[in-house]
């Protein structure tokens, strides 16, 4: 019956394509057996062979929900997770959040109702603490399992462990790449104790679903590119004004990049002759509102070249249809750790050969395509051959803390898929020691290292959380956790341009930094403009970014509550300040200290800035307050390398001695002026 279709005829439009024509339609009967039998089922198959939208389908038709359990499905990334639970919705043909749902981190659109649930790998380890054996689900679906994200990584570990007590429990892992060997081997392998008599046969399958890939045409640069950002541009126009009709697929590595990117295609596509083809610029990244994810899958209008300028997120997670030709960037933001410092940053690095790979195949899923790499081929010959598995260049508190809690108290015995460095894990760990979450003996303290666990972010911001009641100034934390936690920036810029959003800034600016800066902004816009998207705008402040804020604000206080510590409002904003501005100022600048007192640094008679160590030179990010201003000691909520700087966001002022406090004073000594950090385990 699926003969009947017209697939070329673009009175069908993409959405409605009907699935059993995807590759994976003629396995089904296969994956629903392997999973039957078999603990573990790992299926490999191309990126759009269907592993993602079918499989939880499939399940959920052969009644592994029957009884009401839950079919999970985690992603490395918030965006896919919610971008494929309404397509998947869609297919199913229910409200998203009805059958089909999904739940990540500060955003849960799950309800009694739901069967198959899509989640973000790191919100199922957090469930995994309140339901140890995840007794809700009776197929736990790890996709994307070759990104090897930091959370993929430790809940296979975990999956591993829980399914020695549930033997029920049915464990699919998906993979784009044939690492999955691999990892059937890891679930396999008998590793510290007597494990019954598991083999890898007994244990599970790996199933492979042919894809068909046409031919990738691919192009590279004779000379390295100076800007790839404007060579992106360049590039979008050669192909529009000189190859046949296709959609374009651009990868850049973040937010910023692409908004430029998309300016500057727009704004060259005004000068376009009127009758030629148009050109229609969509960007796709994290952070964006659900409308316009989705509307990358929109058919373009006709006459119409559709060009999506994405991250790192159509390269393996979220496919869309029609793209002939890609262009890549060669960069990727990339988590980097730096032990010695500390300091973690996001930076953009020279991707993979399977990463360059993959990008182009993703111009040979419906006929033949081309791939233009912004770099010259002998730079592709340099790149390494796979991505180095995030547990190798993270940061691990994170982990470690959930580790921990979950009951694992000795990490160097946990089973990882691959093992982090010593030197990343005891760094974690001193950090959990100075922030009080572990003891003496690393075991996590009660109350504060358990609850520093359940509080859905991270450590350092936990920790604030939990020494703001006795500060009296939990209130106002509470606000600039929820700020700080927003991706991207609250601010827009205006049709004036950088001026205008400028001119506003300055009205909630405080003194103290952008901290300050950004609770004023939260309880203006809280007395304000609560209900006035106008109020936002006239102020370049961005309306649902703020009421993000105002969600995110409430789900941290439930979580507080839930730990048992009681949150008093602070009074209206205006009449606090008048009473006690200054000491409030105080108060949370000291409180903010307790936590943020890793990411210290000295201001410069030349204005840059230093760590502690003096090892690493920082500056002020363009947006912070601190730009161009005057300090002596601050802290800072977060680091950016961009091209040879490293640059600070959400720095606030603090005093020399408050580092000297608490945890702090353990991880710092300052010894007769000179800084020298000595670690504090
Ligand atoms: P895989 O997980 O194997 O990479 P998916 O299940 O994500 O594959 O995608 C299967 C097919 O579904 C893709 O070829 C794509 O065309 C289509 N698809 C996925 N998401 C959407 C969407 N939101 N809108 C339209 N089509 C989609
Ligand atoms: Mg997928």
């Amino acid at each position: 019956m699926a003969a009947d279709f017209d697939l070329s005829s673009s009175f069908i439009p993409a959405l409605h394509k009907p699935s059993s024509l995807l590759p994976i339609a003629r396995h089904r009967k296969n994956i629903l057996y392997l999973i039957d039998t078999f603990p573990v089922t790992i299926i490999v198959g191309q990126t759009g062979s269907g592993k993602t939208t079918q499989v939880p389908q499939f399940l959920n038709q052969a009644r592994w929900t029957a009884d009401g359990k839950v079919i999970g499905v985690t992603q490395p990334r918030r965006v896919a997770a919610t971008t494929v639970a309404a397509r998947v919705a869609e297919e199913v043909g229910c409200k998203l959040g009805e059958e089909v749902g999904y739940s990540i981190r500060f955003e849960d659109l799950t309800s009694v109702k739901t069967h198959i649930k899509f989640v973000t790998d790191g919100l199922l380890l957090r469930e995994a603490l309140a339901d140890p054996l995840l007794s809700k689900y009776s197929v736990v679906m790890v996709d994307e399992a070759h990104e090897r994200s930091l959370s993929s990584d430790i809940l296979l570990g975990v999956l591993k462990k829980i399914r020695k007590k549930r033997p029920d429990l049915r464990i699919v892992v998906s993979s784009a790449t044939l690492q999955a060997e691999g990892i059937l081997n890891f679930f396999s392998s008998k590793t510290h104790a007597i494990d019954g008599s598991d083999t890898q046969l007994a244990i599970g399958r790996i199933i492979s679903l042919e894809g068909r890939m046409y031919p990738v045409d691919i192009h590279y640069l004779r000379d390295p590119a100076e800007d790839y950002l404007e060579e992106v541009v360049k590039t979008v126009f050669e192909i529009h004004s000189s190859e046949p009709e296709g959609d374009i697929l651009a990868f850049l590595t973040g937010r910023e990049e692409i908004d430029v990117a998309l300016k500057m295609i727009t704004d060259r596509s005004l000068a376009l002759h009127p009758k030629a083809p148009s050109v229609l610029a969509l960007p796709l990244y994290a952070g964006l509102t659900s409308e316009q994810q989705l509307s990358v899958f929109d058919l373009a209008p006709e006459n119409t070249r559709k060009v999506i300028v994405s991250t790192n997120i159509a390269e393996a997670s979220v496919t869309i249809d029609g793209i002939i030709y890609v262009i890549d960037c060669g960069f990727v933001k990339l988590r980097a750790y730096n032990p010695l410092t500390g300091i973690e940053t996001l930076t953009p690095t020279p991707v993979s050969k399977a990463s360059a790979i993959q990008r182009a195949g993703r111009a040979g899923r419906t006929k033949p395509g081309k791939c233009y790499r912004l770099y010259t081929e002998r730079a592709y010959d340099a790149l390494t051959e796979a991505t180095v598995p995030e547990i190798q260049r993270s940061n691990l508190a994170p982990v470690i803390l959930q580790l921990k809690a979950l009951g694992i108290d000795n990490i160097l015995r946990f089973d990882f898929l691959t093992p982090p460095p010593a030197e990343l894990v005891t760094r974690a760990l001193e950090l959990l020691y100075s922030l009080g979450a572990l003891d003496d003996y690393a075991k996590l303290t009660r109350p504060i290292g358990i609850r520093m666990a359940e509080l859905a972010v991270e450590p350092m911001m936990a920790k604030v959380l939990l020494e703001a009641p006795s500060m009296g100034c939990l209130s106002e934390i509470l606000s600039i956790a929820a700020m700080t936690s927003l991706q991207g920036s609250v601010w827009f810029e205006g049709s004036d341009g950088r001026k205008g959003q400028e001119t506003s800034r300055r009205k909630f600016a405080a003194e103290e930094g952008d901290h300050l800066t950004l609770l004023n902004v939260y309880e203006t816009f809280i007395t304000k403009g609560r209900k006035e998207s106008r109020w936002c705008r006239e102020n370049h402040l961005n309306f649902k970014s703020m009421t993000r804020a105002v969600s995110v604000r409430n789900q941290l206080r439930r979580y507080l509550e839930r730990l048992g510590v009681q949150v008093e409002e602070s009074l209206a904003p205006g009449q606090k300040q008048k009473v006690d501005g200054n000491d409030r100022a105080v108060r949370i600048r000291r409180c903010l200290t307790t936590g943020y007192f890793v990411h210290a640094a000295r201001m410069q008679p030349d204005g840059t800035f230093k760590t502690v160590n003096e090892s690493v030179t920082l500056h002020a990010h363009p947006s912070s307050l601190m730009f161009n201003r005057k300090a002596d000691w601050v802290i800072f909520h977060e680091l950016m390398e961009t091209g040879e700087k490293t640059f600070i966001r959400d720095v606030t002022k603090i005093e020399k001695n408050w580092l000297l406090e608490g945890g702090s004073g353990e991880y710092y000594q300052l010894k007769d002026g000179s800084r020298s950090k000595t670690a504090g385990v």
